[in-house]
């Protein structure tokens, strides 16, 4: 750990920045990257376990773990291992299948229980994309539902109604010039955890619903933890109207528990996404559910749903997800986590309180965000909006000169993984005291 009151060296991440904006816009491959992470100006060249490296040379804890796939840590030895022997064996045939493909079917139906068929894509985005597609085939209908404040990629059928600016809550609010309008206009759009502007919807609606699609933890904006009574509303209305009812486990999946927030919650969805975890930061990522939904993309006579993709099933992305996920069902993986992250939290609450900072510390197993300006258990994204961006801002300057890295973008969060250890926590709320002194 470099001594902080010595300013970090950043000269070397400012050329590279430089160099990047000439050829790549913005200066990052996605616009949530640069504008979540400049002017941090910092760029990284390695990492491992819980510690990124700079190109300068300095050393961060990574509380961000590329948007959360790394649950196991950096260069997982066993996971970078078997993803090195796919490679020897040849990383992609497109054609019929394959001993691997089957085994990881096989494991992500045993774990979910929703869950009866899969098909493998490489990112979260795909999986909803391929899901929205069958839910639609499956009804013959168009409308999807989704919640105010989740996330579920960058695709025109979802990326509406987000992070709305506090004066576009409550409408339909596109995320990005470009969209459809069509897609735009049949997505629509409630409150998280509200059970009767979920009834009102379906009473207009409910008959002319393709899905309604949900985090079952938005951890998008933070995290938001649904209540029974929300939950049981949800499968109470998508049974009553024979809507499937599709859970984003992009990010809950295999980090939260080896069976989805689906196992912790109870709840039976119809369709299942995941990515993220599932891969230890490896391209990996599936659309899986009920058999009626998943044999639509069965490529015979009888159905007609396309679900394609020339590097869907590759074997490095199997071969990692395989091993990641025997070793998060058999290693303790998840106390592990779920510990730490608790012991973060309660740390970090009782920071706030000792420096006096209005807010509160909101976050599920290994997630946590902390969020200024704002009191009381969050339940849906209108409690959010109006945190205080700006101290969040400060507070995460604060950290990165302290040496720990995470997204200064006040809607995210902080993920742990299994290679943080008690250290980093003693050191993360140590630095955090001195950060909320200053604040
Ligand atoms: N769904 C959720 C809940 C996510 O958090 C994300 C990405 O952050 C996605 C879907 C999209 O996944 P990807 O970025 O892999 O396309």
């Amino acid at each position: 750990m470099t001594d902080q009151n010595t300013p970090r060296r950043t000269a070397r991440s400012r050329a590279l920045v430089e160099r990047s904006r000439t050829v790549i816009p913005g200066g990052a491959q996605t616009g949530l990257r640069a504008q979540a992470f400049y002017p941090t100006e910092i760029a990284f060249e390695s990492a491992k376990d819980a510690t990124l490296t700079s190109v300068d040379g300095e050393q961060y804890t990574d509380y961000h773990l590329g948007f959360g796939p790394i649950i196991l840590g950096h260069r997982h030895e066993a996971v970078d291992a078997a993803a090195r022997a796919a490679i020897d064996d040849g990383v992609l045939f497109g054609a019929a299948t394959s001993p691997l493909e089957v085994e990881v079917a096989e494991r992500i139906v045993e774990l979910l229980p929703s869950v009866e068929q899969v098909n493998f894509c490489n990112s979260g985005s795909e999986a909803t994309y391929h899901a929205i597609r069958l839910a639609r085939a499956y009804t013959g209908n168009e409308k999807i539902l989704k919640f105010e404040g989740c996330y579920h990629g960058w695709h025109d059928y979802v990326d509406i109604s987000v992070y709305p600016p506090e004066e576009h809550v409550g409408e339909r609010y596109p995320e990005s010039d470009g969209m459809l309008e069509a897609a735009v206009d049949n997505t629509l759009v409630v409150p998280f955890n509200d059970p009767d502007a979920l009834r009102e919807v379906m009473v207009e609606h409910g008959d002319d619903l393709a899905g309604v699609i949900l985090e079952p933890v938005p951890h998008s904006v933070g995290s938001l933890l649904p209540t029974e009574a929300f939950l049981d509303a949800l499968e109470a209305e998508t049974d009553a109207h024979d809507v499937p009812l599709i859970f984003d486990e992009v990010i809950t999946g295999f980090r939260h528990s080896p069976h989805g927030a689906q196992g912790e919650f109870d709840v039976d969805p119809d369709l299942t996404c995941v990515a993220k975890a599932l891969g230890n930061g490896y391209p990996v990522a599936a659309v899986g559910g009920k058999k009626k939904l998943m044999s639509q993309a069965g490529g015979d006579n009888t159905s007609g749903v396309i679900i394609s993709g020339t590097y869907s099933g590759n074997f490095l992305g199997l071969a990692a997800a395989r091993e990641t996920l025997r070793i998060i069902e058999d290693d303790g993986v998840q106390d592990h986590v779920t510990d730490l992250g608790e012991s973060y939290r309660a740390g970090l609450s009782d920071l706030l309180e000792d420096h006096g900072h209005e807010g509160r510390v909101v976050g599920h197993r290994s997630i946590f965000s902390v969020q200024f300006g704002v009191t009381g258990e969050p339940r849906q994204y209108t409690d959010i909006v109006g945190l205080d961006q700006e101290k969040f801002r400060a507070y995460a300057k604060g950290m990165r000169e302290r040496n720990h890295f995470f997204t200064p973008n006040p809607f995210k969060r902080h993920h742990l993984s299994f290679a943080h250890t008690d250290d980093d926590r003693t050191q993360y709320l140590d630095d955090a005291d001195e950060v909320l002194s200053d604040l």
